[in-house]
């Protein structure tokens, strides 16, 4: 169980709380948009290899439908529960508006391990959890995508039983699908491109040069392992990466791309039994707490508490993760100078090529790569510019600056859409 500090949506919520009394909102709407508008959890089974029945709890929750659709992940993880899915949806919520797509945000998720499931039973997993949550989802109401342990099969696999039961192919009802039925190219990558643009303007803004920088990555899946080689790809120096397996340190630099190919050989065990001369074994608290000028802690929330956050030895920060540092961390980075480019700006880029996704396939008319990252840059760099002015202008966090941002678009979206009936 979590205790009450580290509960994701008691997190979402003070943050929320901090923006709505700066813009002084009015009481009715603070009250509306620091709860979810509508939460589903079921209840389903599914049939295990072994001829078992097993049932699993799923979630899905809409945050707020203001702004269009709502949109986010699926996650798997043993972990998942309400306020998780909850503080998630939120954070999609004023992660959208901030990047000014026209959605709402939600999220999704199943306790689960997937780790511990078959293939097949991934498989009937996902479809019967896209026929409990289908009274929810669909192309014009609810489109999910990946999180945490989902991706582009699983996307298929959601469109296809959705689309069964239509009897016709509804690709735009879910994003992050493969290329081969209706996926964006460049969504796989958009989460770390979109982390590797903050890295990369934040040194332009600093006049720092990026062969100066050593960076450090926490998690090595679709949005650590792509930030880890763009990032070295900058000419930045890359000197520790983990995953679940603990940390790889190189003071040199590490082989990304050496590392990312082993990682894909072994999708489900990622970096476990890499090693290569140089490299250093250490552990995760070790990973956060090593010297570099930035860190991308891009795994699960909750990773920079007021535990450890005196300790970290970074310049600044980039969230590829949701929710990964606490509001008491954040006090304690702030007051030591350290800068946190926030979750809600560093990772939009999934969504936003998501919404690139959507909008492709609603149209049916699909655009080539280069197209898909210039659009990402534009809209990156441009809220990543915003937020600093911001900040700037107020003497404020970026998160704060963000969240003021992105809150007061969707009051105001609330707000002239009036009192319904
Ligand atoms: N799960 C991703 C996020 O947290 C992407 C959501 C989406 O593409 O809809 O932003």
């Amino acid at each position: 169980m979590r205790s009450d500090r580290d509960n994701p949506f008691r997190i979402a919520q003070e943050q929320f709380d901090r923006a709505a009394a700066l813009l002084e909102l009015p009481d009715n709407v603070r009250e509306v948009l620091r709860v979810p508008q509508r939460e589903l959890t079921v209840r389903f089974p599914v049939m295990m290899d072994d001829g078992s029945t097993r049932i699993f709890t799923g979630y899905r929750v809409q945050h707020n439908l203001g702004r269009g659709p709502t949109k986010g992940g699926i996650r798997y993880h043993p972990s998942v529960d309400i306020d998780e899915v909850r503080a998630l949806a939120m954070w999609m919520t004023w992660k959208c508006a901030l990047v000014n797509i026209p959605y709402g945000g939600a999220k999704g998720g199943v306790v689960c391990d997937p780790a511990q499931l078959s293939s097949g039973e991934l498989e009937r997993l996902t479809r019967r959890f896209a026929t409990e949550v289908a009274i929810v989802v669909g192309s014009e109401r609810d489109i999910p995508a990946p999180d945490v342990n989902t991706n582009p099969q699983i996307m298929a696999w959601f469109m296809d039983t959705l689309s069964m039961q239509q009897g016709h192919t509804i690709n735009a009802v879910v994003t992050g699908k493969p290329i081969e039925v209706g996926g964006s190219l460049g969504r796989n990558e958009a989460t770390g491109r979109g982390v590797s643009l903050m890295v990369r303007e934040w040194a332009r803004r600093q006049r720092r040069r990026l062969e100066d920088l050593r960076v450090v990555v926490q998690g090595f899946g679709n949005v650590g392992g792509v930030a880890a080689s763009l990032i070295s790809a900058l000419g930045c120096r890359v000197i520790a990466v983990g995953d679940a397996s603990g940390g790889y340190l190189c003071r040199n630099g590490l082989n990304i791309a050496e590392m990312r190919r082993y990682a894909a050989q072994h999708p489900r065990r990622l970096l476990e039994g890499y090693s290569a001369p140089g490299v250093e074994r250490i552990d995760n608290r070790a990973l956060l707490e090593t010297p570099c000028d930035v860190l991308v802690p891009a795994a699960l929330e909750n990773q920079i508490t007021d535990q450890n956050a005196e300790r970290i030895r970074a310049t600044l920060i980039v969230e590829g993760a949701n929710g990964p540092t606490t509001p008491q961390a954040d006090e304690i980075l702030e007051e030591r100078g350290i800068v946190v480019v926030p979750d809600i700006l560093a990772n939009a880029g999934g969504v936003t090529v998501s919404y690139f996704e959507w909008v492709q396939g609603l149209q049916s008319f699909f655009w080539n790569e280069q197209d898909v990252n210039h659009r990402l840059e534009q809209i990156m760099v441009s809220a990543f510019e915003q937020v600093c002015d911001l900040a700037d202008r107020r003497g404020i966090s970026l998160r704060l600056a963000a969240y003021l941002l992105a809150v007061r678009r969707v009051a105001d979206a609330n707000l002239i859409r009036g009192l319904y009936p």
